[in-house]
C-alpha cells in the first residue's frame, strides 16, 4: 500500500480536481478518503469523519448498503451495458422508469435518462425550446434562472446557473438565458417580513417576463431550495407565487430536484414540500444515492404529449441514457428508501430534530441566521450578531470554520461564510445529536481563533 504522502504526490502530479485551486491543494496535499460505512468516512491516516454532506449531497441511504452493491454486481454479470438507441430497451431501465412514475408527482409518467444532473439540465434547455417550436412558437426561447443558482457545469447547465465565478470563464451564459435575484431574505430582504419578501422575490420573475415579453419566454428553472448557493430556504410564500406567475403567462416551470429529490426535504421531491406542480423535473444524485452516476428529466404528460405527437424525433441522447447497471442500482436504492421509510423519517423525525438543533445554535456569537429544510441546513456566520454585519471576505471565516470541522472529524461545506450540511437520510437521532455537538464544538474553536 502507498503512504498518504505518495498518494498526495501522485494526486498533485496527475489529477485535476473540479472547482479546486491547485496551487493551494499542492501545498496542503489532498485528504485521501479510503473507505466508508453508514454515515462515516475514513481517511488514509485512519481518521474517522462524520460525513455531514452525504458525499456531495447524494449518499441519501448512507454508505455500505448491500442491496445496492448486489444489484450492481448482478446486473454487471447479466448485462453490464446496452443502449436504448436502436429501438432497444433493457429490463432495469424499464423497471426504473416505472418506479419513477410511481414515486414522482402524478403529472409525471415519463422519464428521459442521462448520466448526471448537468446533462439533465442541458436536456431541459433543448427540450423546452423544442416543445415550443413543436407548438408553432419557436420565438419562445428564453429561459429564466436565478443568480447564485447551480444547475451543473456543462455549457447549458452552468448558463442556467447563476454563479458569477462560472460565468466569468468560458464565455457564459449561452444566448437566451437570463437570471433574476434569489429569494435570500438574510441578504436581500431584511427590511421586510419573510412572507412579504417571498412575494417580492417571486415578482422579480414577473418583472423579468414583462421586460422580455411573455411571448419570448419558454421556461423558468429553480432549485426548490438553492443548495450549492448556500442552502437558501425560500420564504413559504415564494414558490406558490412563482407557480401563479408561470401559470399566468403560460411559462413552463422546471424544478431542479438534483439535490432536493429522493427525500432530502421530507417529501419525495422538493416541489411537493414547496407546493408547486412543475412541468419538468431534473434529478440525479439521490436517485442512486451516488453509488453510480445516473440522472434524468421527468417529463409531464402535458409536455410529453406535445413532444411525442407533434415534435417528431427528438435528436438528443447519451450513450448511457438508461444504462442498465446504473438503473439496476437506482431501482435497489428507491426500494430501500421505501423499505426504510426514509421520507417519513426525515419529515417526522430527524428533520424536525435538525431544525431544533440548528435553532439552538442561534445563541452562538458567530451565528447570524440558521435555516433548515428537511435534512439540509445552513448557518450564516457574522461579525456582529445584532446588525448581521458580515466578516471581511478576506478573512475567509467560512474556510477557517471548515478547517476546524475537517480537523475534528466532521465534513461541513463552506459557501462564503455560510456553513452548510446535508447529511445522509439514514441518520439516527443519536447521530444527529453527535453531529450537532461537533458543529457547536467547531464553532467554538473558530470563535477562539478569530479572537486571537
Ligand atoms: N443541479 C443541482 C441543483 C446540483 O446541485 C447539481 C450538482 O451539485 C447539478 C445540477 C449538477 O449535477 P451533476 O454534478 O451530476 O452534473
Amino acid at each position: 500500500a502507498r503512504s498518504t504522502r505518495q498518494w498526495q504526490e501522485a494526486d498533485s502530479a496527475h489529477f485535476m480536481h473540479p472547482f479546486t485551486d491547485h496551487a493551494g491543494l499542492a501545498r496542503k496535499g489532498a485528504r485521501i478518503i479510503t473507505r466508508a460505512e453508514n454515515i462515516y468516512l475514513w481517511d488514509s491516516e485512519g481518521h474517522k469523519i462524520l460525513d455531514a454532506m452525504s458525499g456531495l449531497w447524494c449518499v441519501n441511504v448512507g454508505y455500505g448498503q448491500q442491496a445496492l452493491i448486489d444489484a450492481a454486481a448482478r446486473q454487471m454479470k447479466e448485462l453490464p451495458f446496452y443502449n436504448a438507441f436502436f429501438q432497444t430497451s433493457t429490463p432495469p431501465a424499464i423497471q426504473l422508469a416505472e418506479l419513477l412514475a410511481e414515486v414522482t408527482p402524478p403529472q409525471f409518467s415519463k422519464v428521459f435518462f442521462t448520466s448526471s444532473g448537468s446533462e439533465g439540465n442541458d436536456t431541459v434547455v433543448r427540450m423546452v425550446r423544442h416543445y415550443w417550436a413543436s407548438l408553432g412558437q419557436p420565438e419562445r426561447q428564453v429561459i429564466i434562472g436565478r443568480k447564485n443558482g447551480y444547475h451543473g457545469s456543462t455549457m447549458a447547465g452552468a448558463s442556467l446557473g447563476g454563479m458569477s465565478g462560472m460565468h466569468a470563464q468560458g464565455g457564459l451564459p449561452i444566448p437566451g438565458i437570463v437570471h433574476i435575484e434569489q429569494p435570500h431574505w438574510f441578504e436581500l430582504g431584511r427590511g421586510q417580513s419573510r412572507e412579504d419578501f417571498g412575494l417580492t422575490a417571486a415578482r422579480w420573475l414577473e418583472a423579468k417576463i414583462l421586460e422580455i415579453g411573455p411571448e419570448k419566454v419558454a421556461a423558468f428553472i429553480g432549485e426548490p431550495v438553492q443548495g450549492a448557493g448556500g442552502v437558501i430556504v425560500p420564504p413559504s410564500t415564494y414558490w406558490p407565487e412563482i407557480q401563479r406567475i408561470c401559470d399566468r403567462y403560460g411559462i413552463l416551470l422546471v424544478s431542479d430536484e438534483v439535490i432536493c429529490g429522493f427525500g432530502r426535504t421530507g417529501q419525495w421531491f422538493g416541489c411537493e414540500t414547496m407546493g408547486t406542480k412543475p412541468d419538468l423535473m431534473t434529478f440525479a444524485k439521490g436517485v442512486t444515492s451516488g453509488y453510480i452516476p445516473l440522472g434524468g428529466v421527468m417529463v409531464s404528460d402535458k409536455v410529453a404529449k406535445v413532444l411525442i405527437e407533434q415534435g417528431g424525433e427528438f435528436n438528443h441522447g447519451f450513450t448511457y441514457s438508461g444504462h442498465p447497471t446504473a438503473c439496476a442500482v437506482a431501482v435497489a436504492n428507491i426500494r430501500l428508501i421505501q423499505q426504510l421509510n426514509l421520507v417519513n423519517h426525515v419529515r417526522q423525525n430527524i428533520g424536525p430534530q435538525l431544525a431544533a438543533g440548528f435553532a439552538s445554535l442561534e445563541d452562538h456569537p458567530l451565528v447570524g441566521e440558521t435555516q433548515t429544510c428537511g435534512m439540509m441546513g445552513a448557518l450564516q456566520l457574522v461579525k456582529d450578531k445584532a446588525s448581521g454585519q458580515p466578516f471581511d471576505p478576506a478573512l475567509e471565516v467560512g474556510m477557517l470554520c471548515r478547517a476546524h470541522c475537517f480537523g475534528n472529524g466532521l465534513i461541513m461545506r463552506a459557501v462564503g461564510d455560510r456553513m452548510i450540511v446535508a447529511p445522509p437520510l439514514v441518520m439516527s437521532r443519536d447521530q444527529v445529536d453527535e453531529m450537532m455537538a461537533l458543529i457547536r464544538h467547531c464553532l467554538d474553536l473558530s470563535l477562539s481563533e478569530l479572537k486571537t
